[in-house]
């Protein structure tokens, strides 16, 4: 928690980590989903990741050594998700840990302490309350193409579910919504998901969703900034809650984006 830390100091800090135009610009050349961000978009992702990289501690395990590169993209992509909002929503976490490889963890629950837990294909993660965000490298490879696989907002959303508490899909809303609208939207969706699943029909979107509540809003987070399209053909009501809550539109960047081609 750095927030007895007073403005200037901060400032100061974040000026220091702002990444070279340069280097910032070739990062989003990697990742796709940034694309459609208008000029000041652009530049309050920069600064916001600045403040990522600056208050936020990077480690490897099993020999890893995170480079600034690195660093840079997974701070960029944990930026998107609170470039209409601000830095204060990860303020519960301070440190990422990055693996080499995909780790396995034994059970998909969230236990006592809070930890979500799970293990997937090539992107697992691990979000824990108060604890450390763990990105596998593969994983963070794979995030950010558009389409619809991101390790690093899915365990993010897990960090601002859990700003209130435990993680059960419901984090705090902003003043004028309703959490009884974002409790119906979300269980009629869920619901549907899971019957979809079992009438053995394609979700279009990742049926991990249909684990609990609490991973329906983070695979839909990740569909909400990677698929704009699908979750918004698929789920309408819930992505324009999450448009609400992200306080911004990926859907139109997107179609923006497709314009200009
Ligand atoms: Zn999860």
């Amino acid at each position: 928690m750095l927030g007895w830390l007073t403005r200037p100091f901060r400032d100061r800090r974040r000026t220091r980590f702002l990444p070279p135009e340069a280097d910032f610009q070739a990062a989003l050349e990697v990742i796709p989903i940034t694309g459609g961000l208008d000029a000041d978009q652009v530049s309050r992702l920069r600064t916001l990741s600045a403040t990522i990289l600056a208050e936020k501690t990077f480690m490897g395990a099993h020999g890893l050594e995170p480079q600034p590169n690195l660093c840079l993209e997974i701070a960029i992509q944990a930026a998107l998700p609170v470039l209409g909002l601000d830095e204060t929503w990860y303020e519960q976490f301070s440190t990422f840990i990055i693996y080499p490889d995909d780790f396995v963890s034994d059970t998909e629950e969230v236990d006592e302490a809070g930890v979500v837990h799970r293990s997937r294909d090539i992107r697992a993660g691990e979000a824990w309350h108060r604890g450390p965000v763990v990105l596998s490298l593969t994983g963070i490879h794979a995030a950010g193409q558009g389409e619809g696989y991101n390790v690093i907002i899915h365990e993010l959303a897990h960090q601002i579910d859990q700003l209130d508490g435990e993680a059960n899909g419901l984090p705090p809303l902003h003043r004028g919504m309703d959490a009884n609208d974002w409790c119906r939207v979300s269980e009629s969706a869920f619901n549907a998901l899971r019957e979809t699943l079992e009438s053995g029909q394609d979700p279009l979107i990742d049926p991990y969703a249909a684990e609990s509540p609490a991973e329906f809003f983070a695979v839909s987070c990740e569909f909400f900034f990677e698929r704009p399209d699908l979750l918004s053909e698929v789920f309408p009501e819930v992505y324009r809650q999450l448009a609400r809550f992200f306080r911004q539109d990926p859907l139109e960047r997107m179609l923006s984006l497709a314009e200009g081609t």
